[in-house]
């Protein structure tokens, strides 16, 4: 079975749970997840877990807000794209 990564939430070491549905829990968070019937199958559920945003480019893509001024800023010409593209769609 591959490793798998820290937490996302906390960092610590997760524990793969068997069962009538396998899934992976955080002992210090008690994050839990992946569901198997979502991810396709429970031989994916490790490598669902061992996802992140950063192997995603569309996440990455897309700068993060570092304060409250630019987080409002990005609300503002999220809101004017959508009001100058027909709204959300
Ligand atoms: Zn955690």
């Amino acid at each position: 079975m591959q490793n798998l990564k820290p937490c996302p939430f906390c960092g610590s070491d997760p524990i793969y749970i068997e069962g009538h549905s396998d899934f992976v829990e955080c002992p210090g968070c008690h994050a839990t997840g992946p569901n198997p019937f979502i991810v396709g199958g429970m031989n994916r559920v490790v490598e669902a877990w061992n996802l992140r945003a950063e192997s995603n480019p569309l996440a990455t893509s897309i700068p993060m807000p570092q304060n409250r001024d630019q987080a409002e800023k990005m609300l503002l010409v999220g809101q004017r794209w959508l009001d100058d593209n027909g709204g959300a769609s």
